[in-house]
């Protein structure tokens, strides 16, 4: 398995995030990235490269998910936010002010002049700093995407975008959950691109995967499965329950799986049984996998109770499906075990896959 890994990720590393209530360290740090670097140098499952996708190219696929009103305030954020004084050099730019969108209560079809209305408008938290880098990394993230997408359209069986600042909660038009551009998403399309008739996305992150659920809502050609903390006590909140099941054209190609925080690896390995079923009666010419490694139990900011061990497991179940499959990594935050967790769950699935 060919890994594509972001030589960009480190310009992105935010100072502090609100956490209930609170300014604390950021989680989502570039360590994340370099232990997983380390243990795929230490168990070697294939090459492990830097991407070489052109910029028109990477431009045309991130265009195809992101609006371009919002990668262009994305690409001039840092300039304006120093441009309004100088010492916000010195600090990262947070949201503070949303326009609640869709209770009509606020107009979000004019662009402010004002900055921090932008910021508010684009984004849904202020967990997710602003960066100096953050436009390069998260550009060199989508490259990853779009490179282990080439590989998989080449013939490889699976690729793995090991990909930072992570993906699966940025939307068309919004970023929040430290993620700014949806790499999970953009490689599902670029299969749809590259010929793939019917995509699916299995996202096993702790979180729901909000973004890439409302990129496809409404698409019957790219199935998303969640299997997440419910959203009703868990981050993102406001989407992932059980009966969002898209709409219009896409009405029946969302399936989330909302599990009570607390799961344990029996029921969790269940629910991803039926994830599998519903993948399966898709009928998909590849497979996408947000991989998150949040679910397990020394995560700090999540609660499910998988064990190191379990992610060869998780990584098996997944080769079951038998499809072409690019990995994308996403969220895990008990940053000295994401390297194993990861590397464990990609073995399992070579293993099996072989
Ligand atoms: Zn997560």
């Amino acid at each position: 398995m060919k890994t594509f890994h972001n030589p960009h990720h480190a310009l992105h590393q935010g100072r502090e995030e609100m956490f209930r209530g609170r300014m604390v360290p950021c989680h989502e740090v570039p360590a994340r990235l370099d232990f997983v670097l380390a243990e795929l140098q230490r168990r070697p499952l294939g090459s492990v490269e830097i991407p070489t996708v052109d910029n028109a190219t990477l431009d045309a696929a991130i265009a195809r998910v992101h609006s371009p009103r919002y990668t262009g305030f994305l690409a001039g954020a840092w300039d304006e936010w120093v441009a309004m004084d100088p010492a916000n050099a010195q600090r990262d730019a947070l949201p503070s002010v949303w326009p609640l969108g869709n209770r009509h209560a606020f107009r979000t079809d004019v662009l402010p002049a004002n900055f921090a209305a932008r910021l508010g408008l684009f984004s849904f938290d202020s967990g997710s700093p602003l960066t100096a880098g953050t436009w390069a990394a998260a550009r060199g993230g989508a490259a990853c995407a779009l490179a282990a997408v080439q590989a998989v359209l080449g013939g490889e069986r699976s690729a793995f975008a090991l990909s930072r600042p992570p993906g699966h909660h940025a939307g068309p038009d919004f970023f929040g959950g430290y993620c700014f551009l949806n790499n999970s998403a953009i490689a599902a399309q670029a299969l749809r691109d590259g010929g793939k008739q019917r995509v699916a996305v299995l996202d096993v992150d702790y979180h729901h995967g909000n973004g890439t659920q409302t990129i496809f809502y409404e698409r019957d050609d790219v199935l998303t499965v969640s299997i997440h903390g419910d959203p009703s006590t868990e981050y993102p909140f406001f989407l992932g329950h059980a009966d969002e099941r898209g709409a219009g054209a896409g009405e029946g190609f969302n399936l989330n799986l909302p599990l009570p925080r607390g799961t344990g690896f029996a029921t969790w390995r269940a629910a991803l049984s039926t994830a599998l079923e519903a993948v399966a009666a898709f009928r998909p010419e590849a497979l996408v996998v947000p991989m998150g490694l949040d679910t397990f139990e020394g995560d700090p900011i999540s609660g499910f109770t998988l064990a190191s061990a379990d992610y060869f497991a998780v990584g098996e179940a997944l080769a079951s499906a038998g499809l072409p499959t690019v990995f994308v990594f996403e969220g895990g935050y008990a940053v000295d075990a994401v390297g194993t967790n990861a590397v464990n769950l990609l073995e399992g699935f070579q293993r099996a896959a072989a």
